[in-house]
Formats: structure tokens, C-alpha cells, sequence
């Protein structure tokens, strides 16, 4: 495996070379660099996005510091800049949560935590709004924080609060969490619950039209298939799925047909591949299932004690995992789903959405996000060209940015 990789990689090593050529800081070409270090260079100089991260709440932890080495948990600053990934999107998640306003003032709350991490962080992060934000932050060097809104139910059924979102900064909405709304039917999460609209209502497809008014880019990421196809129908920009892998490959109701692939590249969106072992691997979905009830009673446990003390319980959640690891795939698997998605999708409609955080495990090999150059060198491997390994990392994610602008700009008379 390892002799393999090192001569695939050394191969491409020229090509890499081209392909990152004008870029200042590429070594590729130097004398004396394997070609190891050629793909190094080449998660480096790529611009490297992923549009689902959980770690949002842990912001709101005075007792968790994000830019100290953590050894448990996906990510902080540290492994962050370890990994080379240079853009996020924090999740604005909460979960299921009803009545008047709640849903609003949490995520309120999360947003600010995103503002008061940035703010303590300013040479190392900055929030973008924009696909222009996104390039001037990376070049300088830092990471661009964006936000995405995890579940329609947390508008509460009020466009002014989804464009109040927008205006602070909130660039993609997730149209259902793993429970339907009033507008919009979800695929669940381990089961796909009985439909209750067969997809978007029309004050669902009213949504959709006003996220493409404000250039706030439509999630179908936990959505059902009937309502995937409807959104699709609806929407005037591409559209992305924030963090969903390929049902071919895993039949999960969180991942994606071959069929809504074909339609999502169509409508010239992207999927950002989820590296959560259990969406991405049947098998160790079972396993993980057995996993949690040899813990359930002391996840039980810990609810109980922790009540409404959120921080508690995830505190004492982590400590938990950490003490029972769940099971992990191999990183092949999660390249499985990664050629899979090019080979029906296409190059132009692929990138990253790990679910970092949000997620008891990831893979094996890419344990955390200080790992991600291992995914890197895995594309190179299975044998795509620097140029797809290039868009995979951002550009894909970039371009349905920068498109969503443009109907925006289209469309804001409207
Ligand atoms: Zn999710």
C-alpha cells in the first residue's frame, strides 16, 4: 500500500508541479522533493473547504479553549492550521427545539459565539460573507469563518428572521434537520419517517425562492428525496448538499441516490462528501448501533445529571466517547465514496462536509482534522488529477458561492 502510494505519488509529482506553477509557495519542483511532498504542496496551495462543522458550541465554553491542542474532539486552531484547512462553515445547530422564539434566540446565541470566537482570534480568523471574502482571508494567510443555519425549523416560519440571518452573515440554510417542518419533509436519520407533505409545501418552495433572492445558498442535506427533487425544481442557483455521501456506496437515507447526484450536478451544485463512519459504511453502522447500547444507560445518565446544562453534557458526552471509542471505518471507505461522487457526479460537483464534531467518530487515518492531508494524498492515489483533487478541496464549493451571488444580483430587485 505504502510503495504503492509513494510511486503513484511520485508519478504525479510533474503534474502536480504544473498544476501548482505561479503559485509562490509550491516546493514541487525543487530538486531533492519526493513526490510525497509534491502532494503536500498541493494540499497547501489548494484552497481547502468544508461547509459542516459542530464544534460551534463549544465556543460558548469558557472552560474550552480554541486556540489550545485538544486531545479529544475534532478540531481547534492548532489542528486546524496542522491540517491545512482554510475555510468553515460553523453549524448554527441546536437541534430539535419548539415553541415561541426559542429556536431564534439559540441560534442567536451560537451566532454570537461565532462572532465572540472570531473576535478573540482576529489574526487567525476573520468571517467571510462573500466568495471574494473567502479568497482576500486565505491569502492573508488566516481561516475564513462562514455560518450556516442547521434546519428550517429554526426560522419558526418567519422570513424576516431568515433574512436577518442572512444580513449577519449566515450563508446556507439546511432546509430540514432529521424532522419534518411545517413546510418541508425530512429523510430522518436512521429511519425515514412517514411523510407528512411529499416534499416542499408552497410556502417551502417560497423559502427556497427568498434564499435565492438573498444569495443564501439551499442545503439538502437531511431533506427527503421528495423534497430534494422539489428544491431542485424550485431553485433558481446551485444548490448544495452540506454533508451527505452516496447511497450507492452506503444505503443510508442521510446519503445521496445516483439519481439526485445526476440532478444536483445538473442543476450545477455540489455535494460535500459527510466522513461520519456510520452514514458512510453499513457495516460499521451496525457495529455503532451496538456500541451504543453497551453506553446508553450511562448516556442516559449524563442527560439526567446535566438537565438544560448544555456545556455539562457535552463536557461530559466527550469524556464519555473518549473513554468508549465507537467504531471507525478505513479511510478507503470514505474514498469509496469520494470516487463514487466524481464518477456519477462529476469533478465540478464534489468537496468536503465531514461533520466534524457533529459525529462520535470519524475515520480511521483521518482521526481529526490535523489529518486532512491524508485525504489528499488518498484522491491522488485512487488516481485523480491534481486539477479534480483541486476543486474537490474548494473551487467546487467556491464556484456554487460565487453563483449564488450573481442570482442574488439577478434577482434583488425582485
Ligand atoms: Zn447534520
Amino acid at each position: 500500500m505504502r510503495t504503492n502510494r509513494a510511486a503513484i505519488a511520485a508519478a504525479l509529482a510533474a503534474a502536480i508541479a504544473a498544476a501548482s506553477a505561479g503559485t509562490a509557495c509550491s516546493p514541487a519542483g525543487e530538486q531533492g522533493e519526493t513526490g510525497e511532498a509534491a502532494v503536500d504542496a498541493l494540499h497547501r496551495d489548494s484552497i481547502v473547504v468544508d461547509t459542516h462543522s459542530d464544534t460551534t458550541p463549544w465556543f460558548q465554553d469558557p472552560e474550552w479553549d480554541f486556540a489550545a491542542r485538544h486531545e479529544t474532539g475534532d478540531m481547534d486552531l492548532p489542528r486546524i492550521r496542522e491540517g491545512g484547512l482554510d475555510v468553515q462553515f460553523w453549524s448554527i445547530y441546536l437541534g430539535r427545539r419548539e415553541g415561541d422564539g426559542r429556536a431564534i434566540r439559540e441560534a442567536l446565541e451560537r451566532i454570537d459565539a461565532v462572532y465572540e470566537m472570531i473576535r478573540r482570534h482576529p489574526g487567525q480568523t476573520e468571517l467571510a460573507k462573500t466568495e471574494a471574502d473567502i479568497r482576500r482571508i486565505v491569502a492573508d494567510g488566516r481561516i475564513a469563518s462562514l455560518m450556516g443555519v442547521e434546519g428550517g425549523h429554526i426560522i419558526e416560519d418567519n422570513l424576516a428572521v431568515l433574512r436577518t440571518f442572512q444580513r449577519l452573515g449566515v450563508r446556507y440554510m439546511t432546509l430540514t434537520h432529521s424532522f419534518h417542518t411545517g413546510w418541508a419533509d425530512s429523510s430522518g436519520t436512521t429511519k425515514v419517517p412517514e411523510p407528512v407533505h411529499g416534499g416542499l409545501t408552497s410556502f417551502g418552495e417560497e423559502i427556497v425562492r427568498e434564499m435565492n433572492r438573498l444569495g443564501m445558498m439551499v442545503d439538502v442535506s437531511h431533506v427527503s428525496d421528495d423534497t430534494f427533487a422539489d428544491t431542485i425544481r424550485v431553485s433558481r442557483a446551485p444548490v448544495i448538499a452540506s454533508h451527505s455521501s452516496c447511497r450507492a456506496v452506503a444505503d443510508h437515507p442521510r446519503n445521496m441516490t445516483d439519481d439526485m447526484l445526476r440532478a444536483l450536478a445538473k442543476n450545477g451544485g455540489v455535494v460535500m462528501i459527510n466522513f461520519y463512519p456510520s452514514y458512510i459504511d453499513v457495516e460499521v453502522g451496525k457495529r455503532a448501533r451496538e456500541h451504543y447500547e453497551t453506553i446508553k444507560d450511562q448516556m442516559n445518565e449524563i442527560r439526567e445529571r446535566a438537565g438544560g446544562d448544555l456545556l455539562l453534557r457535552m463536557r461530559e458526552g466527550r469524556k464519555l466517547n473518549a473513554a468508549h471509542p465507537w467504531p471507525q471505518a478505513p479511510l478507503s471507505t470514505l474514498l469509496d465514496h469520494f470516487d463514487h461522487a466524481i464518477a456519477v457526479a462529476g469533478a465540478d460537483h464534489v468537496g468536503l462536509g465531514a461533520d466534524w464534531d457533529g459525529v462520535p467518530s470519524m475515520p480511521s487515518g483521518l482521526d481529526d482534522v490535523s489529518k486532512l492531508p491524508a485525504l489528499t494524498h488518498g484522491l491522488i492515489e485512487r488516481g485523480h488529477s491534481p486539477e479534480t483533487v483541486r476543486k474537490v478541496l474548494g473551487e467546487n464549493l467556491l464556484r456554487v458561492m460565487r453563483e449564488n451571488e450573481r442570482v442574488a444580483r439577478e434577482l434583488a430587485g425582485s
